[in-house]
């Protein structure tokens, strides 16, 4: 603590899906704390240790405010003016587009930053560059969401509030750790199963929801990394067979060929619990028992993570636990429905925003002349009719030589990309990379402009949590570089030559109002009426906004049911490799670090630890503490080892919040069949004492 606050400002976290409002209280322009915000509606008064020390990275000697070009990443850096480097920039980009075409550069956009940032990043890519390689870190974590959830109940996102869980009689959590990875959350869930819900928790580690003081699950299926759908094709057979669907709900909600089919595969008898068991590793009776629970126990709720969308059937497995939501007709009211948590704090925002190749904002596809049309006539230009790239075809088209630049916002792919090697060799195989960041991380090592950022607390702007809540963030100090990062954005499209003016960022967000039809009645004076924050759709129809979706009809019309045929991963153990590595996050940490790391969070955790199972330690000779080498097929890394019963035998499980240790070098290029999420939770490796 610093002395005693003489003002107070109200914003929003900038790490995780919950999307806490925090109170930062100030001294002149000085940060002396920042506590939770009592009225906000998506914590209740409530923050964790990350919300309530974020402060700390924001005036961290590390932070970069001068611009810097170098014509190699061999030469040191040089300070520049704004102009030069953004000048130096848009002349890069122009040259690399006129040596080897339009679509040779693209950019990335961040969940970090906020709506108004995202929404300009995917302009001046589409508009000032010309091309839709545009994509963004929500690709390499919750881009299955988006597909699972359009196809079955037509909107690419959550269906509740937090406060939902609160009428919940049944909570079933699905690759997911609430409690250190969102943790606010969390309390409220505990909160209600403390009251007597039930819980079913899947998942290949014991979380401290499967067994703690106050928290015992009544079933813990912990299956087998990569067997999600597996285990859902079993529940959906119990539920099928057993009579448990029901049938009034999908009479009237849902479309009757698509459940007909869906009904058939569950039953086929390859779906039975008792053949799953072989797969998945838990035991036929659990999973009997678990399926009748989430069936019978009243209102249910699933909540799920990464731990679903990062495999090679991520998207396969969102549409199976839709499948199984609608079969029970838990969807559409209070204490019910399907709810991903996400990782980070805009993951929802900037999908929303247009940060797709393939989609303009509002997930309406670039391909629909009529969308395309009304963008065109906003921004005074004609859009390219055809998606672009992806980060993995990115990196793909770099190393085969037809992508040459790439402008990425607030994101260290480097770091948190998988097969680290990969990454590395596409970007310096490129010529011109733009790094726009707080610090010089990982991925500013092969960069060639470096554009000083802005943390939360330098910008005014939106946030919108998993709960689809779109939060104000308020400036409490000035930009440390002089610019914020929606200014930085506008001032390089200016120097593209594409004129980008908006006087603050509440004019981005009419603009994004006149365009996005769920967003059509979110303004900064609408947001300010309802107390801080509102849950899109905010429209004609819902003018204070949606805090349930789906309660009379689906967005999409009827629910569609999907077959979700189980496929294995082609991530296979064996003799050299017998180990499987599936990674997450802490408590005190958030994500590749960056941020955390340069806050008073470290002194709790200081380096990412590989957890082990005693069988497994015992077979390599090792005891906590001792160091390893871990390798896979893809690379190599060292760890510190922590012997523990949370994890089963077979498995390792480790973080991936410092670069030390780096855990992506080990990880594969596998990805999701639909999004290439990348298939961070499965990788086979041998653990070895050092
Ligand atoms: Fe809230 Fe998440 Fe921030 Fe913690 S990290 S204060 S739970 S938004």
């Amino acid at each position: 603590e610093q002395g005693q606050p003489d003002h107070a400002v109200i914003t929003t976290c900038a790490y995780c899906g919950v999307g806490c409002g925090l109170k930062a209280e100030m001294k002149g322009d000085e940060v002396v704390r920042m506590t939770p915000w009592k009225d906000g509606k998506a914590n209740r008064g409530h923050a964790c240790v990350k919300g309530r020390f974020a402060w700390g990275y924001a005036t961290h000697q590390d932070r970069i405010t001068t611009p810097m070009i170098r014509r190699s990443i061999h030469d040191p850096w040089q300070p520049v003016s704004w102009e030069e480097a953004l000048t130096y920039a848009a002349s890069e980009i122009r040259r690399i587009q006129s040596q080897y075409g339009t679509h040779s550069v693209g950019g990335i956009t961040s969940s970090r930053c906020t709506n108004e940032e995202t929404y300009l990043v995917q302009k001046l890519i589409r508009a000032a560059f010309g091309t839709n390689n545009v994509d963004t870190c929500a690709r390499v974590c919750h881009s299955p969401t988006g597909y699972g959830l359009k196809q079955t109940l037509g909107e690419s996102a959550g269906t509740q509030t937090f406060d939902s869980v609160m009428h919940s009689d049944v909570i079933m959590v699905i690759g997911a750790n609430p409690s250190d990875a969102h943790p606010v959350f969390a309390s409220r869930m505990k909160r209600r199963l403390r009251q007597g819900a039930k819980l079913i928790v899947i998942d290949p580690r014991a979380t401290d929801l499967v067994s703690s003081p106050h928290i015992r699950a009544d079933y813990h299926l912990a299956l087998r990394p990569g067997t999600n759908t597996a285990l859902l094709s079993a529940l959906a057979h119990v539920i099928v067979t057993e009579g448990l669907v029901d049938e009034d709900y999908i009479q009237s909600r849902c479309e009757a060929d698509s459940f007909d089919a869906w009904k058939a595969f569950a039953m086929r008898p390859e779906n039975s619990p008792e053949n799953m068991a072989e797969v998945t590793g838990v035991p036929a009776e659990q999973i009997r028992g678990a399926a009748r629970l989430y069936a019978t126990g009243g209102r249910a709720a699933i909540y799920y993570g990464l731990g679903v969308t990062e495999h090679s059937q991520g998207s396969t497995t969102v549409m199976a636990i839709a499948n199984l939501a609608m079969a029970t007709g838990n969807i559409g009211a209070e204490g019910v429905g399907v709810n991903p948590l996400r990782g980070q704090n805009n993951v929802q925002g900037s999908c929303d925003m247009g940060s797709f190749p393939h989609e303009l904002p509002g997930y309406r596809h670039i391909s629909d002349e009529q969308t395309r049309q009304q963008f065109e006539q906003e921004w005074g230009v004609r859009l390219w009719p055809e998606p672009g790239l992806r980060i993995p075809n990115m990196f793909d088209a770099a190393i085969s030589g037809s992508f040459k630049a790439l402008y990425c916002q607030g994101e260290d792919i480097v770091q948190s990309d998988p097969n680290t090697q990969h990454v590395t060799a596409a970007l310096s195989a490129m010529e011109c990379i733009i790094v726009q960041d707080l610090f010089l991380n990982e991925t500013a090592k092969y960069a060639h402009v470096f554009l000083p950022g802005s943390s939360f607390l330098e910008k005014d702007g939106t946030f919108t949590n998993a709960e689809r809540r779109i939060s104000r963030v308020r400036k409490v100090m000035e930009p440390k570089s002089g610019m914020a990062d929606w200014e930085i954005t506008c001032a390089l499209s200016n120097a593209l030559g594409y004129p980008m003016h908006y006087n603050h960022p509440s004019e981005i967000m009419d603009e994004i109002a006149r365009l996005t039809p769920t967003f059509t009645g979110v303004s900064y004076e609408r947001i300010e009426a309802l107390g801080g924050s509102v849950q899109w759709p905010c429209n004609e129809q819902a003018p204070e906004g949606t805090p349930i979706m789906h309660v009379d009809h689906f967005v999409r019309g009827k629910g569609r049911f999907m077959v979700t045929q189980y496929v294995p991963t082609s991530e296979r153990s064996n003799r050299k490799y017998p180990l499987l590595l599936t990674t997450g996050r802490i408590l005190s940490q958030y994500n590749v670090g960056a941020q955390t790391r340069r806050t008073a969070n470290t002194h709790w955790h200081a380096e990412d630890i590989l957890e082990i199972h005693p069988h497994d330690a015992e077979d390599r000779g090792l005891k906590t503490g001792d160091f390893v080498t871990i390798t896979s097929r893809t690379g190599e890394t060292v760890l510190r080892a922590e012997v523990s019963t949370r994890i089963q035998p077979g498995v390792v499980y480790t973080t991936f919040h410092f670069p030390e240790s780096g855990a992506n070098v080990v990880t594969t290029d596998n990805s999701d069949w639909a999004t290439n999420c990348p298939e961070y939770k499965v990788t086979a490796v041998q653990v070895q004492k050092v």
